[in-house]
């Protein structure tokens, strides 16, 4: 059907090249051949097909009239002229379609189509997309991808009046993992972790890498009704360890969310009250979700504030840092000694005034600054307890906690070692606590760390013992000198059963180890009471002293400095 002749409609003739308008014709022909497009025309009407030329009976080769183009050409009229860009499933090949509307040599409406082939342009393009919308590390979308796509969301769900929600995802303590293991194995990790998002049914195409180790994932209104499925599975994908050179690690990760339209209709207002909302979740102890609700806005302020001023006191030589101390009692010694004491920190911010340890430590921990202000409270603590060891008290001991952040410092043991050297207390007078839920990153790791440790001749406390992970196994596993028990268990002593029982297992099971016990959060003399029948060794509380500045502590417990 390739030529342009037509059919003389009274007298049946095919017209020959007796017309002028024949060469006209073939001329046309000719050029529509040569033109280097493909040409298509068909009748407006009934949709046949008029003419085509080489290139398009290529195109269209027998067998292969289905798909987009096909459709697009055959099957719709397009109405006034234009311009489309249409994919060719048989070829996989896109073209650039023009059409137009126009009169055929025999008067019929009909319509003409030009097709381009500009799969290359299409391909590179591609490329230049994947470029600027995908994350190169994981494959998955990146923050300019995560931006352009949450503004049609927020669209969507406006105009439908329905909702979406925004997830920030922040990992914690990637850090660690990164610095411990090395870079390469933290890229494994978050490979591993972008996997398993794309994963999670609903939110298969909307996770998007922010940058470092944070993640979005943007739930649309499509997918809303599985709000708390897709919240659950994420948190299923951080319970699970991760197998990294050679052992399990666990990576928990802290979880903000807000809801479009209703929390914001910008896009960068959105993500920002999900980090704000993030960030509320790290400081209330990680591992955790927190939904934006208008009062968290307040607290970002307060949140950049504490972050400038906590790095301004750590520049500025720790003054505003001050160590209090709890003593420790002996509660199977004759009269009921005082062992030592747990120094805890205390920060006096000029600017914000009191600021108790459970808020801004978690902070510390997040921004590194815990490093440098652990280690002022090391030395400063061993050197009190050395001055203590000196006049008078040689047997008093000092506990220093040190949060899991510090303890994968690549070179925690010289510096413990050096804080030994400067400060010159007896290593055995000085105890480490450090948390359980550590122990689960990596048990290798610090099984070596600890036991370099305590090469030094420190002694290791494992500090709220029964919250968190599965804890007997690191019993076995670190060679502690001390367990301490979580307050949580005190607390219902009188009243509980199970607290009883819980604290008479430990303390069995302490001295079948050959370790020291010490209980937390002892309030009451009914408490105390209960806790000597028991045989338990060490005690501290508010029974006995809050946590009190230096001068206080010495007056009452080192009565006899010489
Ligand atoms: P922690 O190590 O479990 O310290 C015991 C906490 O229990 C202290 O809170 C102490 O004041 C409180 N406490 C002691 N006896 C009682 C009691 O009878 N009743 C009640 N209700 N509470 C009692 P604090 O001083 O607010 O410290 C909180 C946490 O901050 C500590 O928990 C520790 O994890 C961390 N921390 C404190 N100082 C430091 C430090 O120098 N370095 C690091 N890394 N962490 C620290
Ligand atoms: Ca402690
Ligand atoms: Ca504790």
């Amino acid at each position: 059907m390739g030529d342009l002749r037509v059919n003389n409609q009274e007298s049946g003739e095919e017209i020959h090249n007796a017309d002028p308008c024949e060469n006209i014709r073939s001329s046309l022909e000719k050029i529509l051949e040569l033109v280097g497009s493909a040409v298509y025309a068909k009748d407006a009407k009934t949709g046949e097909m008029l003419y085509s030329n080489a290139l398009m009976r290529d195109i269209f080769k027998p067998g292969t009239e289905k798909g987009t183009l096909y459709q697009f050409i055959t099957r719709e009229n397009p109405g006034q002229s234009g311009v489309s860009e249409v994919f060719h499933e048989f070829d996989q090949s896109w073209y650039d379609l023009h059409y137009a509307p126009v009169k055929w040599l025999d008067g019929r409406e009909a319509y003409i189509y030009t097709l381009y082939d500009i799969t290359e342009k299409m391909l590179y393009q591609k490329k230049v997309e994947q470029h600027t919308y995908y994350d190169f590390l994981t494959g998955l979308y990146n923050r300019l991808c995560c931006e352009r796509d949450l503004s049609r969301y927020i669209d969507e769900a406006k105009k439908a009046h329905g909702e979406g929600v925004v997830l920030f995802l922040d990992l914690d303590d990637f850090k660690n993992i990164n610095e411990g293991l090395g870079h390469q194995y933290g890229d494994i990790l978050l490979k591993a972790i972008a996997h398993s998002l794309q994963r999670v049914r609903g939110v298969e195409d909307t996770c998007y890498r922010m940058g470092g180790d944070e993640f979005v994932v943007i739930v649309p209104m499509a997918s809303h009704h599985r709000l708390e499925d897709i919240i659950y599975d994420i948190r299923e994908v951080f319970s699970r360890p991760w197998y990294l050179r050679g052992s399990d690690y666990y990576c928990t990760m802290s979880m903000g969310s807000v809801s479009f339209p209703k929390d914001g209709e910008n896009v960068h207002e959105l993500i920002k009250k999900a980090d704000i909302a993030m960030y509320e979740a790290k400081k209330g102890g990680k591992n955790r979700h927190v939904k934006y609700t208008k009062g968290t806005d307040s607290q970002q302020g307060k949140r950049l504030d504490m972050e400038k001023n906590m790095r301004d006191a750590t520049i500025s030589g720790y003054r505003e840092f001050e160590i209090y101390y709890q003593p420790i009692i002996d509660l199977r010694k004759e009269g009921t000694p005082c062992t030592g004491a747990e120094a805890l920190i205390r920060w006096n911010s000029a600017e914000m005034g009191f600021v108790p340890p459970s808020e801004f430590i978690p902070l510390a921990e997040y921004l590194g600054l815990i490093n440098p202000i652990g280690n002022h409270v090391l030395v400063e603590a061993s050197r009190r307890c050395k001055y203590w060891n000196d006049h008078g008290y040689p047997d008093y001991k000092v506990n220093v906690n040190l949060s899991v952040v510090q303890l994968l410092q690549p070179d925690i043991v010289r510096i413990v070692d050096s804080a030994l050297r400067e400060t010159g207390i007896k290593p055995e007078n000085l105890t480490l606590e450090v948390t359980e839920s550590l122990a689960i990153n990596d048990m290798e790791r610090m099984k070596d760390i600890l036991n370099n440790i305590k090469k030094l001749g420190i002694r290791i406390a494992l500090d709220d013992f029964g919250t968190g992970y599965s804890s007997l196994n690191h019993i076995r596993e670190i060679p502690f000198d001390v367990i301490k028990v979580d307050r949580t268990f005190i607390k219902d002593l009188e009243k509980d059963a199970y607290s009883r029982s819980f604290i008479k297992m430990v303390v069995q099971l302490a001295e079948e180890i050959d370790v020291n016990i010490c209980i937390e959060g002892v309030e009451t003399k009914e408490q105390y009471r209960i806790l000597a029948d028991m045989n338990v060794g060490l005690i501290q509380g508010y029974y006995f002293s809050k946590p009190v500045p230096e001068a206080e502590f010495e007056k009452k417990y080192t009565p006899e400095l010489t």
